[in-house]
């Protein structure tokens, strides 16, 4: 299976350009994710978190250039076989860090599962559902 690459839902903040990709409507996720901040509010503009520190309340919208959405990209399953980790089973070598090696046969299968987990999960998060 190949890199999959899922284009999904995307809210953003015409002011300051933050995005997210949950609906910034959805009261319990916003609670989640930005207890105090108020719904459909930008959350770095509503902490004062953007470049001029300054606090203020802009809605958020939900993107609709193309381009402009968010774009995740999920490694193809064949690219886990040349996965490398660090050996931590060996001395670090003059520099200070580990060899590499590749990864045992449980550890491929994690992280395929993982792919396939996140495949299902991005794909019900596309833009155009
Ligand atoms: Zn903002």
């Amino acid at each position: 299976m190949p890199k999959t690459i899922i284009k999904i839902r995307t809210w953003a903040c015409h002011d300051c350009n933050y995005h997210q990709d949950f609906d910034v409507d959805d009261v319990a996720l916003m609670a989640l994710h930005f207890p105090g901040v108020e719904v459909g509010h930008c959350p770095a503009c509503f902490q004062g978190l953007t470049e001029n520190k300054q606090k203020k309340r802009t809605l958020m919208t939900r993107q609709t250039d193309e381009t402009k959405k968010t774009t995740i990209t999920i490694m193809g399953e064949e690219e886990v076989e040349e996965l490398e980790v660090d050996d931590t089973s060996k001395t670090k070598d003059v520099e200070g860090k580990f060899q590499k090696r590749k990864l045992v046969k449980a550890e491929k299968d994690a992280y395929k599962q993982k792919i396939r987990d996140d495949v299902v999960k991005f794909n019900l998060m596309r833009c155009e559902l």
